[in-house]
């Protein structure tokens, strides 16, 4: 069964896109947890952190040089979190790889 995720790849359900190339996405949260709430996925079907194979390495590398661009672009030069929930430990709701960029706002540590 597809994931939400793969429904917002495949234009099923509309969200609000920033960012696309061919190997991901970047589209804004849709209950946002800061000024800023921005979600990058990759376009491959990965469920988390934990199901990452090494033949992704470039991959997830390119999505963390998509995510330096995009703080600049939204300007976060004060700075800007990135989070990646793993499992249900973690809060994880949607079994789809995503990186949170969270910012505009001070965050607080250690999260809860
Ligand atoms: P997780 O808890 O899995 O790390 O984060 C999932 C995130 O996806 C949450 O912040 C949630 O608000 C966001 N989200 C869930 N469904 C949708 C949706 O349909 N559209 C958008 N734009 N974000 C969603």
């Amino acid at each position: 069964m597809s994931t939400i995720f793969k429904k917002i790849i495949d234009r099923e359900i509309p969200a609000d896109i920033i960012y696309e190339d061919d190997l991901c996405l970047a589209f804004n949260d849709i209950n946002p947890k800061a000024p800023v709430h921005v979600l990058v996925i990759p376009k491959k079907e990965i469920a988390s952190t934990d199901d990452i194979a090494d033949e992704d390495k470039e991959l997830i590398g390119h999505l963390f040089t998509v995510i330096r661009d995009l703080a600049r672009s939204l300007n976060l030069g004060d700075g800007y979190r990135v989070v990646a929930n793993c499992g249900p430990h973690a809060g994880q709701e949607v079994p789809h790889l995503h990186y949170h960029i969270l910012g505009g706002r001070r965050m607080t540590w250690p999260p809860g």
